[in-house]
Formats: C-alpha cells, sequence, structure tokens
C-alpha cells in the first residue's frame, strides 16, 4: 500500500475506516469478520475481507464506467480502498427483483417470485433500533434528505440495479436483491458508497438449480450452509473471467 493511513475513524461489523494525509480522502479496511441478525451472530472467515475488497472494486469501477458516481477512488492491496471522505446518510436502499429474506418473512409473498418493476424499500440504518423499514410519511418525517434528494438517491439505486443485473448476467448470476449505502462527497454530491460485495447482495447462481447450492453470498452464513468463503470465491473468479474476457475482446478488435 502505497498511501500511509491515519487514525482510525470508525469501525463498522466489517469494515474499518481510516483518515489519511488528505482531508477528503479516506482508507477503507475490509475486516474478516462475518455478522448476520444485527451481529447476534458472528464468525471470522478467513478471505472474506479480501474477497469483499476485490469485489467490490470491481463493481465501483464497473458502476464509474457507466457513469454512476461513487465514494471508489482505487484498490490499494488485497484488503485496502481508497475513497471519496463522505458524509453518510444514516439510510439503507434496497432493490428487490426477487422474493426472498425479509419481504418473504413480512409478506405473504412467496420465495422465488420475480418482482417486476424492482421494489425499492428504505429502511432507517440504526443498528439500535434495529434497522427499521420506513414508511413515506416517516421518510420525511426524519428529514434527512429533501424530496428532490430522495429522487436523485432512487433514481441512481434503480440505475445500479438495471446495470448490474445485466452485469452478473453474463456471468451465469441473478442479482436477487441488494442494499445501498450513499453519502453526500465535499461538494454536496450524493455519491454511492460503503461496499457492494456478497455481503450486501443476494446472488444466486444460474448454473445450479438447487435452491441451497445457488445461494453464493451471505446467506450461506445466515442459514448455516458452510462454503460461505468458496461461495465469495466463485463470484470474484467469475468476476475476473468475465474481465478478461472483456479485455481480450478489445484487443483482438484492436489488433
Ligand atoms: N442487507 C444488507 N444489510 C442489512 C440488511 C440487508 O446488506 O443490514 C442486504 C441483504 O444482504 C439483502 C438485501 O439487503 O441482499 C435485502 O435484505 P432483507 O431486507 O431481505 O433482510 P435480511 O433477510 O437480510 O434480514
Amino acid at each position: 500500500m502505497e498511501i500511509k493511513h491515519g487514525p482510525l475513524i470508525y469501525e463498522g461489523k466489517a469494515k474499518r475506516v481510516y483518515s489519511t494525509s488528505s482531508q477528503d480522502k479516506v482508507l477503507i479496511e475490509y475486516k474478516d469478520d462475518a455478522t448476520a441478525f444485527n451481529a447476534l451472530k458472528h464468525s471470522v472467515l478467513s478471505g472474506k475481507g479480501l474477497l469483499n475488497c476485490q469485489i467490490s472494486a470491481h463493481l465501483f469501477n464497473f458502476l464509474h464506467q457507466n457513469q454512476v458516481p461513487t465514494h471508489f477512488l482505487s484498490l490499494q492491496g488485497e484488503t485496502w480502498m481508497l475513497a471519496q471522505r463522505i458524509n453518510v446518510i444514516p439510510l439503507e436502499v434496497v432493490i428487490r427483483n426477487v422474493a426472498t429474506g425479509s419481504l418473504c418473512k413480512q409478506t405473504p409473498i412467496p420465495e422465488g417470485e420475480p418482482i417486476n418493476p424492482p421494489l425499492l424499500d428504505i429502511y432507517y440504518k440504526d443498528d439500535d433500533l434495529g434497522d427499521p423499514l420506513l414508511t413515506d410519511s416517516r421518510l420525511k418525517l426524519l428529514g434527512l434528505i429533501t424530496s428532490e434528494q430522495r429522487l436523485e438517491i432512487e433514481s441512481l439505486a434503480r440505475k445500479v440495479n438495471e446495470l448490474m443485473i445485466g452485469f452478473f448476467n453474463k456471468i451465469d448470476l441473478t442479482l436477487i436483491d441488494f442494499k445501498l449505502e450513499m453519502g453526500f462527497n465535499n461538494l454536496g454530491k450524493i455519491l454511492v458508497a460503503d461496499e457492494i460485495s456478497p455481503d450486501t447482495c443476494r446472488l444466486w447462481d444460474n448454473r445450479s438449480n438447487d435452491s441451497n447450492e445457488r445461494i453464493l453470498d451471505k446467506d450461506r452464513f445466515r442459514k448455516d450452509l458452510g462454503g460461505v468463503i468458496d461461495g465469495y470465491g466463485e463470484i470474484l473468479k467469475r468476476i475476473q473471467g468475465g474481465a478478461d474476457k472483456a479485455a481480450n475482446a478489445v484487443n483482438l478488435s484492436e489488433g
């Protein structure tokens, strides 16, 4: 890592954020800790930090190439990335393309039902409160964002969804649902922040019909299916294979 980190600013469940010599940049370290159910369940899974860091970097780069503003600046080794310092908006934006997880616990919608158009849910990011789902009027009442900013956040999240559906489809993965966090940079611009990884996305393997085997994301940990690192590793392998293929296609057309 070329850049030295300064003091720790924040430690979360899966990452540490450090200051740098530049006021508007931070270094983010991805940890091997795995937590679920509001940290009631915890394990250390060797290699998870590396996999999530590398997968997130690929996805942030891909989004950047498609004009989605993100906090990501560069990879700094296996488990570190440099990012723009942001003021986190304490909201979690979840997009669902296929019903599973909390949606199926809280509604009669059956597991595996396609959702079209995709459902966008906004949660209040607060572990002590259990990240509650917000209604429209509660979101307004909280006054965290203006109605224009809300429109921008929702349209950014939907654009990320469309881009990522296509990205994962090409490598035989179905994007079931995912969570995004956003923040304001020092110019007040809204950026996609945090991470985009199998900790925050559900991804099913199109090459398997088995309802457990096809799960490659954090549900392997939540449901005690084992093979968490293998699942994450398979996602990174396919992403890297896809990137290699794209680079070869460019080389061929240039050569
Ligand atoms: N999610 C997340 N962090 C959270 C809650 C959810 O990254 O604190 C992700 C989760 O991995 C899934 C999506 O958001 O991809 C929807 O999760 P859901 O609401 O179904 O909650 P869960 O079943 O994980 O409790």
